[in-house]
């Protein structure tokens, strides 16, 4: 979503093709996001939710795709986009696929994943 701000912001037309239909990627996944300088304490899906209106805001699209494919086509400076619906064309693409964890497979992961809070006394 930065990159696309970015793209929007230098007046090129920009679709963000994202398999999730709720953007933020993995900070979605995280209960408290104390990091972020001048966004203090704000939980994962609050950061990513400002994220999304922000790129909004600026004229983004966004697209529901699971992305299968990116092709060069040769004749061209272009690329073919393959996903799960249709097929785009672009002159420019950048992935950001990111990263997703391995889950331990142990009784109640699936339930607590996200919902904690680390701290490190001293
Ligand atoms: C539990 C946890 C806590 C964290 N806490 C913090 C923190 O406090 N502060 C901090 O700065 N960072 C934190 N991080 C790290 C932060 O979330 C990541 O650095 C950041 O999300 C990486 O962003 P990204 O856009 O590169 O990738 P991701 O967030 O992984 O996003 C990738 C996106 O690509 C999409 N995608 C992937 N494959 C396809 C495909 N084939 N087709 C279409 N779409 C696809 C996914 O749906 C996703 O939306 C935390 C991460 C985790 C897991």
């Amino acid at each position: 979503m930065g990159a696309a701000v970015y793209a929007v912001r230098a007046v090129l037309k920009t679709v963000v093709l994202d398999r999730s239909p709720l953007s933020g990627g993995q900070i979605l996944t995280t209960y408290e996001v104390d990091n972020y300088l001048g966004l203090p304490g704000l939980s994962g899906g609050e950061l990513s939710d400002k994220f999304r209106e922000h790129a909004d805001q600026l004229g983004v699209k966004f697209i529901t795709v699971n992305v299968q494919a990116v092709e060069e086509i040769a004749e061209t400076v272009e690329y073919r986009i393959h996903t799960d619906k249709t097929i785009f064309q672009s002159k420019a693409v950048i992935l950001a696929t990111g990263a997703s964890h391995s889950l331990l497979d142990v009784p109640g992961e699936k339930e607590l994943t996200g919902m904690g809070v680390s701290y490190c006394a001293t």
